[in-house]
């Protein structure tokens, strides 16, 4: 990196298809309309393999690099090489920003805070006192799990197709937040309580639907149709389950707004401004 550059990036493995650096570069560039300063910023995306990880931290640090994002395989593996981590991250198990502090880098989580502000500018919809069912139990879902919990949720269904992972998920969240408004099933064990829910929230956290023939992970056949149905997956943007939802005629959208709200948060973990996040969807769709 040339000196005075400051350099932001995505770290992942595979990288290739990440939106991270449209979105990213056109606030920048919205920013140093009205901060000269931020001129020499620039975000790009690394491919790196989750073995070099650990010895390629402090280096980002050495050539110039002030944050990083971390994606699939990192948000997990990065943990060991942390020098501090916040108190919800923690919680969250996963990591999805890196911000170098004096002893080291230090890790946040931004997925959780992305996907309450996309499901307010999607969906219309608040997660205080909502009743919400995740379905999924990697790390995304953690994430949007332990903000329901913290954004006061009255009630959280969470299901996965893998028992064991959703045993783990649970006990993390109930040691986190108590166990009383937490209800786990598994998958094809949907209870009757659930479908007589009111306008209740289901997201999809599970990675089906990013390949067009994938099935939908929750049939939404015996929902009320007053349900709000959210994809985290905006890339295809209309999944199985979110044409399922338009069938229905539920109110559905997909996880870009997610996306651009949890980049928007870390540019200002990095920043220390106010992000637009309008400049963030005008480079994401240029
Ligand atoms: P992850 O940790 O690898 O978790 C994957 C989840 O998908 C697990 O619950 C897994 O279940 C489930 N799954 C995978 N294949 C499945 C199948 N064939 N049938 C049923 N369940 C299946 O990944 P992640 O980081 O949590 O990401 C999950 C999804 O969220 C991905 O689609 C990702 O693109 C999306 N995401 C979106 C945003 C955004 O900003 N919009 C941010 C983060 C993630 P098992 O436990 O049984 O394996």
């Amino acid at each position: 990196m040339a000196d005075g550059n400051v350099g932001l990036a995505v770290l992942g493995f595979p990288i290739g298809h990440s939106l991270s650096p449209q979105l990213h570069n056109a606030a920048l560039e919205e920013l140093t309309s009205r901060d000269p300063d931020y001129k020499n910023w620039n975000y790009g995306k690394v491919e790196l393999a989750a073995s070099d990880l650990g010895k390629a931290l402090p280096l980002f640090w050495e050539c110039g690099y002030k944050g990083l994002n971390l994606t699939i395989p990192h948000k997990v593996e990065v943990l060991p090489f942390l020098s501090s981590i916040d108190e919800d991250a923690d919680i969250m198990g996963a990591v999805n920003t890196l911000v170098w502090k004096e002893d080291g880098w230090h890790g946040c989580n931004t997925d959780g805070y992305g996907l309450e502000a996309g499901l307010k500018e999607s969906l219309s919809v608040s997660l205080e006192n909502a009743k919400v069912l995740i379905v999924g139990a990697g790390g995304a879902a953690r994430a949007a799990a332990a903000q329901c919990l913290r954004s006061k949720c009255e009630k959280l269904w969470i299901t996965n197709r893998s028992p064991g992972r959703l045993q783990e998920v649970v006990e993390v969240l109930g040691q986190a937040f108590g166990r009383d408004r937490i209800q786990s099933f598994p998958l094809n064990e949907l209870p009757d309580e659930v479908l007589e829910v009111k306008e209740l929230i289901v997201v999809n956290a599970t990675a089906l639907g990013l390949k067009p023939e994938d099935p939908c992970p929750i049939e939404l056949g015996k929902f009320r149709s007053d349900c709000r149905v959210y994809d985290m997956i905006y890339n295809p943007p209309l999944t199985q389950l979110l044409t399922r939802a338009s069938h229905f005629q539920m109110s559905h959208a997909n996880g870009l707004s997610m996306l651009v709200h949890q980049a928007a948060r870390a540019l200002e973990l990095w920043t220390d401004q106010r992000i637009s996040v309008s400049a963030m969807y005008r480079g994401v769709k240029s």
